[in-house]
This record gives C-alpha cells, structure tokens and sequence, in this order.
C-alpha cells in the first residue's frame, strides 16, 4: 500500500533529505526535522533581518517525500526508500539512487557505509541476493552460516524457473574521464552506446560475488581506489563520482526471454560550488567539470520532472548525463537522497542542496 502511494501520480522520482548529526565542536544547529519537514533557520536568536529571506519569514521550510533526522539509521532509509526498487529491477526495470550533498554531509555514510553502519549499497546488495537465491539456481549462497542444503528443493518455494545473473561494477568519473575502481589501474575507459544495453563503459570490469561480506570487500576496495585531493576548501574533498551498477540478468529456462534490469547507485562528488574554493589551474578546470556534471544530472531531472512528451532532454551534456542516460526517465524510477549537515558554517551549502533537490520533484 505504501508503495503504490509513494508513487502514484508523481514522476517517477522520490526525493528526500537526510540530516547528519552536529558534532560537538559545530556548535548549535541550523536544522530541524519538524513532522517530516525540514526547517532551516540560520540564527533563530536574531532578529528577522538577519534570517534567511530577509525579513520576509524568520525560517523556510521544504516538504519532500521524508525527511529524515540526524537520529535515523541508514537501515530505515533504505527500507523506506531503495527497498521499493528492487521490484522494478527485478522485472527488468532500470532504477537510480542517488547521494547529493556538499563534502562532509554524509553521502559516503549513506552510500557506501561503515562496518558497523552498512550503507545503502550494500542493504541493497544484501536483499537482492536475497531475492535471487528464491528466483533460481544460479543464486550464490552466502558461504558461512548457511548449514546444509535446506534450498536444494526448498519447501515453500516453487522450483526455480529463471537463471539468473547478478553481476557489479564501480567505476567514477572524475574530471569528465571514467576510470574502473575495482580493476585498478588508471585507464581511462570509453563510453559506447549499445542498441540493445544501453550506455556501456567500454572494458569494464564486471563482479560476480558470492556473499555480502565479499561485496562490501569490493566496495571498500573501490573507495580506496577513489580520487581524493586536498583543496583549501576542504582537505578530503570528494571530487569524483562514484557509479555502482548492478545488473540483473534473468533468462528462462529452456526458453530464451531475457529479462535486464539495472540499479545504478552514485555517491556523487560534493556539491560545493567551485568558486567557494580558492582553486588555480587544474583544480578549476576540474570544479568546472564536476559542476558540469552535477548541473547536467539537475537539468536532466528537471526537464524530466516538467516534461511535456517529446521534449529534449539534455543527457549529453556531460558523462554523468549519458552514463545515466537508459536509467533516468522513462519507466525508470529514481531516488535522491539530499544529505545536508546541520552546521552553521555548512548553511548555504545546505540552503544549495535543497533548493536542488526541491527542483527535482
Ligand atoms: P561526504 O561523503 O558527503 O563527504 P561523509 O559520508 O564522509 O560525507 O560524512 C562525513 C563524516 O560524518 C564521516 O566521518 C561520517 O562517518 C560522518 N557521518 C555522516 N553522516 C553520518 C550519520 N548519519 N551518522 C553518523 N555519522 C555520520
Ligand atoms: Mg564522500
């Protein structure tokens, strides 16, 4: 029931925010989830002039489809929003999640995660081999714990009729150039266009894993592979975009239907804008590609969000925009998450993300 309502006469995208807690030494907070909106206030102290939107309210709020605060656990969100999509992938359908926000808002906590707090990839990774390992035969177990055979046959469930694939691969884009994170190496890798699979990076390698603990291996092999610099702004800026694309290939046994569906999931480069950071030469050419980058995956959503039939939308702008280009739109569905920070020196930054995220819906 949930489901139906979350996206029934909507496009086909779910937008929500989620507020990292304030450390200690940030001193007070800016914002507040009140009844799942989101309230930001720079200085509730002071007087009205001094407020956001001068004189005009003392705060602005923004509904989304949830909000939710620094106390929620990534395992919530996940349930309340990626969860839904592995239906849709799992009848052949492309969906997208995706983390905006600037450096240090929790994008990366969200995505990827901490042992102790598994990011949204790997709970997604997690219940679709779930999924696989009741759907058919070729399904991994998970090596420890599973004692004995008890799937062979398995008592409830109907015999398998599908062979099904689930294969990975983690790629970024930095600098408009797309490099593997898990083959190594530093390649810079082509984009075709296949008729049939859509966008492919030319040589990319593709994981076949058996458990979760060998996925979340990957991943934080790949996160280690990412490109980080430091900038003044800040000194473990994120520049680059991280692409994680799950393929679901199920064919009928016997038959010879084919059944693809793909989950792209991104932990994108921080939204900071290129002229906070006082950047020369290269570091500017590259804040200029990144926002190159996110602004085309903001008009792309935006020109689907107000799409009349048959108007342009604008996915060659950039690599992100034409990697995305068959999981974006269309029967797919797509959920931003806009991870902010409370703090007071993050306020316009957080202001950014969500005048972002609310054009999206
Ligand atoms: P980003 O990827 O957007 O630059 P990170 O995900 O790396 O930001 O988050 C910055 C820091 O804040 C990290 O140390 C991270 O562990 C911590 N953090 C972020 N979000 C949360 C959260 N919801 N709960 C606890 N710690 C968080
Ligand atoms: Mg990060």
């Amino acid at each position: 029931a949930i489901k139906k309502s979350m996206w029934a006469g909507k496009s086909n995208i779910l937008v929500c925010v989620r507020v990292r807690p304030l450390w200690e030494r940030e001193g007070r907070s800016t914002v507040e989830v009140v009844d799942g909106k989101v309230v930001v206030c720079r200085d509730p102290g002071r007087a009205a002039s001094d407020v956001l939107r001068k004189g005009r309210s003392r705060e602005r709020q923004y509904a989304f489809d949830h909000a939710f605060g620094p106390e929620v656990p990534t395992a919530r969100i996940y349930a309340q929003t990626t969860a839904f999509l592995l239906d849709g992938v799992m009848s052949g359908y492309n969906a997208t999640v995706l983390a905006y926000g600037a450096t240090g808002s929790g994008k990366t906590f969200t995505m990827l995660g901490t042992t102790e707090s598994p990011g949204i990839m790997l709970q997604t990774l997690k219940e679709l081999y779930e999924r696989v390992s009741a759907a058919g035969p070729v399904a991994r177990r998970p090596g420890a714990g599973s004692s004995g055979g008890g799937r062979a046959g398995g008592a409830a469930a109907a015999a398998p009729t599908m062979d099904v694939k689930v294969t990975l691969s983690y790629v970024e884009i930095y600098n408009e150039n797309i490099r593997d994170l898990l083959a190594g190496g530093d390649d810079y890798l082509d984009l075709r266009e296949d008729p049939v699979r859509g966008p492919q990076v030319a040589g990319v390698a593709e994981f076949s894993v058996d458990s979760p603990a060998e996925v979340m291996e990957l991943l934080a092999t790949g996160n280690r592979n990412r490109t980080q610099e430091a900038t003044a702004a800040n000194k473990e800026s994120s520049r680059s975009h991280a692409v994680l694309q799950i393929v679901v290939e199920q064919k009928e046994l016997g038959g010879d239907q084919v059944r693809i569906g793909k989950l792209t999931m991104l932990d994108l480069a921080g939204s900071e804008r290129a002229s906070n950071t006082q950047n020369r030469g290269i570091r500017l050419r590259e804040g200029a590609n990144i926002n190159r980058s996110l602004l085309a995956l903001g008009n792309v959503i935006n020109a689907l969000g107000s799409a009349r039939k048959g108007s342009y939308i604008p996915y060659r702008d950039s690599k992100l925009t034409r990697l995305l280009k068959d999981s974006l739109g269309g029967n797919c569905r797509t959920v931003m998450i806009a991870a902010i920070s409370p703090a007071a020196r993050s306020f316009e930054e957080t202001l950014n993300t969500l005048k972002y995220a609310d054009r999206a819906k």
